[in-house]
């Protein structure tokens, strides 16, 4: 059949050559995937029964992701979702449904927090939040509804490291599904199948993507039932990623190991300097014995990462916390982590810290080199204690002109 010139843009008989052995994973973008014959048309997602159906199920550079961070975790299925909330998401809405129950640290990253109080709720589930450091008193919050119950360690902002192995025994022993978020850890310095865990995910858009440049979220499992709930949840929801950002993350795996031993050195080299300065009441770092649960991370994890949080001391007004962040240089002002760029963020600190009185700044610990981390911090502590200095002394002249000095 000869075709039209029309024709054969759209099926030309043209090839390049085959046999080029790159090292690196090709991008296979693709909604249609092309099936085999008439007879054989399903859309199933399960690509460990059936060949390719849809690219919304992922391409074979998703499914090469998928599989590298199933290794790495040491799980056996893994799912690629759009972003880390979307992992956090999946895992909600796969397990849960009206009339049932779910557990969630205080500490548990924000928008996981607003996800279950303000939609989840929504559609009939009781969502009930728990203290971070309860471990095995868990067993008692457990109810006959209960169905989930998450954890993250160390919890965003916060910090506090929990005792995941006795929280996931717990439930574990009553029949609920325990879920991790992992993202700190990278998957890596905290093994969360061999700690009892259910269902782990990450944020691939910290530490795997680690250049700030991608959002990809990744839940994995161990467990064939798991595996086919989150499954059926991740296709009719939707949860198609894109195969470029899997091309960037499976290219920032390859550096994963060198950055985080980076980012590790930084980090801890700035949270010990910072618990010398006398505005600061704490540092939350894991690997410092002033954060809570230090010695569960010092039993269970093999590292710590590139985040940590200070908590200034109450006498520390807001505006100048703000007046300090805003003289930093090489801290830039944003949200996110585990790229190369050291980042800022200041919250209030909730109840359960020093009564909510104090400012909480978290910082992200990049790849420059500490010693100007540590100067650019030096400078912004010597602007607030200028401003200070300077408003003590105007102080002292507004007061030394109401009350002339005695004879
Ligand atoms: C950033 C983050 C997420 C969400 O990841 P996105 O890719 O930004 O949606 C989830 N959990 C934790 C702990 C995070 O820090």
């Amino acid at each position: 059949m000869t075709l039209h010139w029309r024709s054969r843009l759209i099926h030309p008989s043209a090839t390049a050559p085959a046999g080029f052995r790159s090292l690196t994973v090709p991008t296979y973008r693709g909604s249609t995937t092309i099936l085999e014959g008439a007879a054989d048309v399903s859309d199933h997602w399960d690509h460990t029964r059936s060949p390719y159906r849809y690219g919304l199920f992922g391409t074979p550079t998703t499914l090469e992701l998928a599989a590298r961070i199933a290794e790495l975790e040491d799980g056996k299925h893994c799912f690629i979702t759009p972003g880390g909330q979307a992992a956090i998401a999946l895992i909600h809405l796969a397990f849960l449904g009206a009339g049932e129950h779910v557990l969630i640290p205080h500490s548990i990253y924000g928008p996981n927090r607003d996800l279950a109080s303000r939609m989840l709720t929504r559609y009939g589930v009781e969502v009930e939040f728990y203290d971070p450091l309860i471990g095995a008193g868990i067993a008692q919050l457990i109810r006959p509804r209960t169905r989930l119950v998450w954890c993250e360690s160390p919890g965003s902002i916060t910090m506090e490291v929990q005792d995941v192995p006795a929280i996931a025994r717990a439930a574990r022993e009553r029949g609920v599904v325990s879920a991790l978020d992992n993202t700190y850890a990278a998957g890596v310095h905290f093994d969360a199948f061999k700690h009892g865990v259910d269902v782990t995910m990450q944020a691939l858009t910290k530490y795997v993507g680690g250049h700030s440049d991608l959002l990809l979220g990744s839940v994995t499992v161990r467990d064939h039932e798991h595996f086919q709930r989150l499954g059926d949840a991740h296709q009719l929801l939707g949860m198609g990623a894109s195969p470029d950002d899997c091309s960037l993350a499976l290219r920032g795996l390859q550096t994963l190991a060198v950055r985080l031993g980076q980012l590790e050195h930084n980090c801890l080299s700035v949270a010990s300097w910072f618990s010398r300065q006398p505005e600061i009441a704490t540092v939350l770092h894991p690997a410092l014995p002033s954060c809570p649960g230090h010695d569960l991370w010092q039993r269970d994890f093999t590292g710590s990462s590139s985040i940590f949080s200070v908590v200034f001391e109450p006498r520390v007004a807001k505006r100048t916390v703000i007046a300090f962040i805003d003289a930093l240089r090489l801290f830039k002002l944003g949200f996110s982590w585990g790229g190369v760029t050291s980042l800022v963020m200041r919250y209030d600190a909730p109840k359960r810290i020093l009564g909510g009185q104090p400012q909480l700044v978290r910082f992200n610990v990049g790849l420059e080199d500490a010693r100007d981390l540590i100067d650019d911090l030096a400078q912004a502590f010597s602007a607030i204690r200028a401003r200070r200095s300077r408003a003590r002394r105007a102080a002292g002249k507004r007061a030394g002109r109401r009350s002339p000095p005695r004879p």
